[in-house]
């Protein structure tokens, strides 16, 4: 019999688990409190619970946190870790210090299908969504393993959220529930590569937190290139998607990000036409100069390209902030702590 992961139950959920256990529905609140807000796993701890909640938990549940294969540390703290999930696959997450806030990346899915050539990530395809549970099970592992609590939490990590639609809005609402793990709304971030229908989903169900959209170009033609999911959702349906967004919202602001790669999409009238694009756009831009892996094919700008590319989008009174990688010496790339653990592995059983 399939155990059911208390790590991916609303309150609501646990409340119902309760009454079909016989118990009260109080020792939600006990179970809540030691799995979402304590991240500890051990129900032996929670003295307030009956026999027959522990019995049936028991027989029909589990909580499982991932165990970390591999982790990686950068001089600022950055700290990049691989985990395995109950059927052996691994994700990356990345824990990012900052103004003593501690930032979690969270991965969506084993691998990706989008494709974005300038992604490690999509050289592996996907291999599955990740559940709401694992992905739960991804904060508790980087609260373990930091000994602090995370504050922001955003979908950024491997795979496309909104591929994963029923999963990741799950995962959200543990995430935001007052009675779950309580992150404010405003501290999660979903970050897409342009899956238009699910941002619409995301309208209708309200889902409570932000969106962020990864751009990269301000042509069809490039963003064809570089991003195939641009030939199903152009430049145009998506930022008509945002606009729909940010009225729905009530003027919620989004960000958009751009990753910039040197010859691709960083001249000059690419910063205009960028300008053009984000008319009348509530949004925050995140220039992400990009960070070059071995087999990528593209190069990082000269910092004075950067700096151009910024200058107009700011003269434009764009809200524009220039985000180099934290930890940019183990972060070139989303997978690429994955791929090199895998080579290892490779190489010593070879
Ligand atoms: S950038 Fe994101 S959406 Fe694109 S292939 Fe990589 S993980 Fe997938």
């Amino acid at each position: 019999m399939r155990k059911t992961a208390l790590n991916g139950l609303t309150y609501d959920q646990l409340v119902e688990l309760c009454h079909q256990a016989g118990a009260k529905p109080v020792h939600a609140e006990h179970l809540i409190a030691s799995i979402f807000r304590r991240y500890n796993p051990d129900l032996d701890a929670i003295k307030e619970l009956p026999n027959v909640l522990r019995q049936y938990l028991a027989e029909h549940t589990c909580i499982f946190e991932p165990d970390c294969t591999a982790s990686q540390q950068a001089a600022d703290g950055t700290q990049k870790l691989l985990l395995k999930m109950p059927d052996g696959k691994e994700v990356e997450t990345v824990l990012i210090q900052a103004a003593n806030r501690l930032t979690q990346c969270i991965s969506s899915q084993v691998g990706c299908a989008v494709g974005c050539t300038f992604c490690l990530t999509a050289t592996a395809g996907l291999t599955r969504n990740l559940t709401a549970a694992e992905m739960v099970a991804e904060v508790f592992a980087g609260q373990r393993i930091s000994g602090r609590k995370v504050r922001n939490l955003v979908l950024m990590g491997m795979g496309e959220p909104l591929h994963n639609y029923d999963e990741v809005a799950h995962f959200v609402r543990i995430a935001t529930d007052p009675k779950g793990m309580a992150f404010s709304p405003n501290r999660v971030t979903l970050s897409t590569s342009g899956l238009v229908p699910a941002i619409y989903r995301m309208i209708e169900d309200t889902l409570p937190c932000n969106l962020a959209v990864s751009l990269n170009a301000t042509t069809d033609e490039v963003r064809n290139r570089i991003m195939p999911i641009n030939r199903k959702y152009p430049i145009e349906v998506l930022m008509q998607a945002v606009r729909d967004y940010i009225a729905a919202r009530g003027n919620k602001r989004v960000l958009i990000e751009y990753v910039m790669l040197a010859g691709v999409n960083d001249s000059p009238d690419d910063a205009v036409r960028l300008c053009e694009l984000l008319e009348g756009v509530d949004c925050t831009v995140n220039l992400l100069p990009f960070n070059p892996f071995n087999e990528s094919g593209f190069k990082r700008p000269d910092d004075t390209v950067v700096t151009a590319f910024r200058s107009v989008l700011a003269d434009a009174d764009k809200v524009v902030v220039v985000r180099e990688s934290k930890g940019r010496e183990i972060s070139a790339a989303c997978g690429q702590l994955k791929t090199e653990t895998a080579a290892k592995r490779r190489h010593r059983t070879a």
